[in-house]
Formats: structure tokens, C-alpha cells, sequence
């Protein structure tokens, strides 16, 4: 019989694909490391699985322990997976402007989700992390991972994700592209690829976000740039930051569903609008892997919905179709 133990076994060895129609006109390879093969279908799967493992050797982490993190999303979905079968508790902490679908997500997976006030500033004691302070305090056993400064997050991609890749493309791989949020991934799997051999290191960053220069002012991308430089972020790994709208960024999202099959999240469109920049600007020899971080479902209502891209003015060119007038 062949399966596996459990769907934590199936975090990792994710596939690399070759783009083809996005590529029109590009002489380089372009492979894109599809992330959301992962159980909990995300690349946050694989920094769960570690960070939790280092709780446990570090004596953090107990039997009926609690994990308290602020998150709303895909690491959330990964500590939720990995906590069941080792019977921890997960208690999820949110801002309000988070939508109901993705609680009930977090929720499905067995966790408690805590639904904080956005408009609050981040001092204020019902804030979301002061929340997650507090309850880390006050309930025993709770042990907070903290993605942005635990080291097991770039340790997890500098372990797995960046010997991945290389085994993959027999060592052939020239350029590294990720999308930057806590830095984990492109600090990681790229300092990897450095020590390996010449590999140069792209971080895609939304417009504004501290990593390509910006002051932190928002944008809608989610999942990626910030307003603060934290701790798993490397400086030292990045060749190059390559800056994307997030016009550019959904448009490409919707291509990447419509022409390669691939239905994506809208951090892996921003990905890949920074890797054709340098495929554009590489070689017939060149392999350019790019990382997408996550599927596409949890986006339906935003990138996928042809109102909520109107309403933001970023239709008006996805491929000259006329749909604008139509949706508004
Ligand atoms: N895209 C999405 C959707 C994410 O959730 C994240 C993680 N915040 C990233 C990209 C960036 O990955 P990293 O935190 O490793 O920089």
C-alpha cells in the first residue's frame, strides 16, 4: 500500500512548472515553484511545521499547550494542521477587517479566532497585538511563534525549500524571484541558492512597501511588503528588489488562471510580473525559478471579481477586454 501517514507528511516537495503563455517572447526558462501543493495550501505550511518542531526540542511548547499567533490567514491554516495531530490548541487573533470567510476558514480547522478592532493603534490594549500578548500571558502553556522573528521560518526554506529547487533544476537555476513579507522565504531558500553557486536573488515588492524603498504606505497585495523591516528578513540576500503595482500584480494574477491553469493568489501575480522583468532581461540559458506562495480561492471576492477590480480601476487593460463598462 503506499500513502501517507498524515497530511504533515505531505508538507514540501512541492512541483516546479514551466510557464508558457505568460512567456511569449522570453528566451529563458521560467518555473514556477507552485506552493499551494501543500496540504494546508500555502508556502506557510512548511515555517509552521518547523516552528512548532522548535517549540517542542526548546521545551516552549508542552503537551496541551496553546498556540497564540496574529494571523488571519495561511500561517494560521498550517499551525492549525500541524496542531491537531500533536492535540495542541490554536487560538488565532484578528483585526475586524478581515473577512468572515477567512475566520471560517481557521475555524473549519478546529482553531479559535479572536476578532479584534482594526481602528485601533497598535498600543491600545484591544488591539490585535496587544491581544495576542495578553493572551499569551495570561493563558498557561501558551506559546506564541511569531513568524516575523522566529528563525525557524528562514531556517525552514534555507533546510527545505532552497535544496528543493536546486535538486530540481540539477543546479541549472540562475535567478531566484520571491515575493517579500516576513523575508523568511527569500532569506532562506536564497542564501541557499548563494552558497550553492551564482545564483542572483530577486525579492518582488508591492509599491510602497519598506523592501523596495517605500514608506509603508498601503497597498492592497496581501501577504507581502511591509512597513517595518523584521527580523527574518536578510539584507544582505537580495541582489535586487524589483517594485510592482498592484495593478500590474492582479493582472497578472488573472493571466496566470486564465492562460497557465494556474488559479493564484495575488502576491504570486506580483511574483511573477518581477520575474518576466528579468527573464526579459536574461538569456536563452537562463532558469529563473519564481516561488507563488498560495492558491487562489481565498481571492474569488477581490482579484477574480470583476466589480472589486472596476471599483479599484484596475480592469481597464487586463488584456483590452471590454469588460469595465460591464461591471460597473
Ligand atoms: N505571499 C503570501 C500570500 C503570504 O502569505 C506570504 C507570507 N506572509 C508571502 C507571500 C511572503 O512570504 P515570506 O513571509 O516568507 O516573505
Amino acid at each position: 500500500m503506499r500513502y501517507y501517514d498524515n497530511v504533515v507528511d505531505l508538507i514540501g516537495d512541492t512541483p516546479l512548472v514551466r510557464l508558457n503563455q505568460v512567456t511569449r517572447g522570453i528566451s529563458a526558462t521560467v518555473l514556477a515553484k507552485v506552493e499551494y501543493f501543500n496540504p494546508g495550501g500555502s508556502v506557510k505550511d512548511r515555517i509552521a511545521l518547523r516552528m512548532v518542531q522548535d517549540a517542542e526540542e526548546a521545551g516552549l511548547l508542552k503537551p496541551g499547550g496553546t498556540i497564540v499567533e496574529p494571523t488571519s490567514g495561511n500561517t494560521g491554516v498550517g499551525l492549525a494542521l500541524v496542531a491537531q495531530l500533536r492535540d495542541y490548541r490554536c487560538v488565532f487573533v484578528c483585526p475586524d477587517k478581515v473577512s468572515e470567510d477567512k475566520q471560517n476558514v481557521l475555524r473549519a480547522y478546529g482553531a479559535e479566532v479572536v476578532v479584534c478592532p482594526t481602528a485601533v493603534a497598535p498600543e491600545d490594549p484591544r488591539s490585535y497585538y496587544s491581544v495576542s500578548d495578553r493572551l499569551t500571558r495570561e493563558i498557561p502553556g501558551a506559546w506564541k511563534p511569531d513568524q516575523y522573528s522566529n528563525p525557524a521560518n528562514p531556517r525552514s526554506h534555507y533546510e527545505e525549500t532552497g535544496p528543493e529547487i536546486w535538486k530540481q533544476t540539477d543546479g541549472r537555476i540562475t535567478h531566484f524571484v520571491a515575493g517579500v513579507g516576513t523575508g523568511g522565504t527569500i532569506s532562506g531558500a536564497g542564501r541557499y541558492l548563494k552558497e550553492q553557486g551564482s545564483v542572483r536573488i530577486i525579492g518582488a515588492d508591492p509599491e510602497g512597501s519598506v523592501y523596495s524603498g517605500g514608506s509603508g504606505r498601503p497597498y492592497l497585495v496581501e501577504g507581502v511588503g511591509e512597513d517595518f523591516w523584521p527580523q527574518t528578513y536578510d539584507r544582505t540576500i537580495c541582489d535586487e528588489v524589483v517594485e510592482v503595482s498592484d495593478s500590474d500584480s492582479f493582472q497578472m494574477t488573472r493571466r496566470l488562471a486564465r492562460e497557465e491553469g494556474l488559479l493564484v493568489g495575488g502576491s504570486c501575480g506580483m511574483a511573477v510580473v518581477a520575474a518576466l522583468d528579468v527573464a526579459r532581461r536574461a538569456g536563452p540559458d537562463d532558469v529563473v525559478v519564481v516561488l507563488l506562495p498560495d492558491g487562489g480561492r481565498g481571492y474569488l471576492s477581490k482579484i477574480f471579481n470583476d466589480g472589486w477590480m472596476a471599483r479599484y480601476g484596475f480592469l481597464s487593460s487586463v488584456d483590452g477586454e471590454p469588460t469595465v463598462a460591464h461591471a460597473l
